[in-house]
């Protein structure tokens, strides 16, 4: 991961932030989704550094939400600076 060799200190607290977090499933209260379009990400990683609950993960060649855990607050998408996130109502 790009992040971790550019960022340690960051990465290790939302890793330590989502270990805490893993233990309430939030997801139940999102009333929308946060959608990454693939092409258009540019694995910047600020979606991921904003996330509140530390719920965006590296998927490789693309940063996406793990849906269990989102709650649909938007932030992810405000901060992209590609637009590559869209919010879609459930
Ligand atoms: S919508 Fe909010 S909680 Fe969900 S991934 Fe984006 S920033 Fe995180
Ligand atoms: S902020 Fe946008 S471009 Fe950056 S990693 Fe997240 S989805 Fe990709």
């Amino acid at each position: 991961m790009k992040l971790r060799t550019k960022y340690p200190q960051h990465v290790m607290e939302i890793e330590q932030l989502m270990g805490q977090l893993k233990m309430m499933k939030t997801g139940y209260m999102r009333l929308q989704r946060p959608i990454t379009k693939v092409g258009k990400c540019c694995q910047c990683g600020t979606c991921y550094f904003f996330c509140p609950e530390a719920c965006i993960s590296d998927r490789g060649s693309y940063f996406a939400a793990d849906l269990d855990y989102c709650k649909g607050c938007g932030i992810c998408a405000r901060v992209c600076p590609g637009n590559a996130i869209v919010m879609l109502r459930e």
